[in-house]
């Protein structure tokens, strides 16, 4: 995952850009209601759609929320998901 620096008075922070794209599994810093902390990926635009793979309950949510809410993006091929 890419890590930028962004430039601010006193100093850098360093940002890490989160990207994903349809069919991806996003692992959430808070779980959702349900218990699940899972979503996949169903639409990407500057609004993304992604399914909850708890209760399968699916939510549009602006790109910019979405990318700060995630904590680590599960590409398919890196593990076998039971669902
Ligand atoms: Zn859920």
């Amino acid at each position: 995952m890419p890590i930028f620096r962004r430039q601010h008075k006193g100093g850098f922070t360093e940002v890490k850009i989160i990207t994903f794209s349809q069919g991806d599994i996003l692992e959430m810093k808070k779980p959702h209601p349900c218990g699940a902390s899972r979503m996949r990926v169903l639409r990407v635009g500057s609004d993304v759609r992604v399914v909850c793979l708890g209760c399968e309950r699916d939510m549009t949510i602006p790109r910019v929320k979405l990318e700060r809410a995630v904590k680590r993006v599960i590409m398919l091929d890196d593990e076998n998901l039971s669902k």
